[in-house]
């Protein structure tokens, strides 16, 4: 599931600003008419969050659906949550953050 890192790799490597930060959610969010299926954004997210699509060439990433995730509705188990991140949430993203990064350096 995408973090909506603060520092986005993908968003920083995107060469046409098809992902962004949305300025309501504050999510990373990505937009159809500038993307051009380059595939650096799959490539650069850590956490393998971007999918590239093969049918229409373009990428597919979560948007938070614009603020009322459907994912978390749809959980029976509340398993997934939406809400304000807490310092102890943002601490633990960190610690799996680089976690991944480890893991990432030695597999490449
Ligand atoms: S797609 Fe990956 S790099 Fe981009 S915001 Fe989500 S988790 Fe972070
Ligand atoms: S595939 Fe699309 S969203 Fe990803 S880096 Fe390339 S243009 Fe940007
Ligand atoms: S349902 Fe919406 S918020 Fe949940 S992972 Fe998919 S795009 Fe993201």
């Amino acid at each position: 599931m995408c973090m909506h890192c603060e520092d986005a790799p993908c968003m920083e490597v995107c060469p046409t600003g098809a992902l962004s930060r949305d300025s309501e959610t504050n999510g990373v969010v990505w937009e159809k008419q500038k993307c051009i299926g380059c595939k650096l954004c799959v490539s650069a997210c850590p956490f393998g969050n971007v999918s590239y699509d093969i049918e229409t060439k373009r990428v597919i990433k979560c948007d938070l659906c614009n603020g009322e995730p459907a994912c978390a509705k749809a959980c029976p188990n509340q398993a997934i949550e939406y809400k304000e991140a807490d310092e102890g949430v943002i601490a633990k993203k960190a610690l799996y953050a680089e976690k991944f990064k480890k893991v990432f350096e030695e597999v490449s």
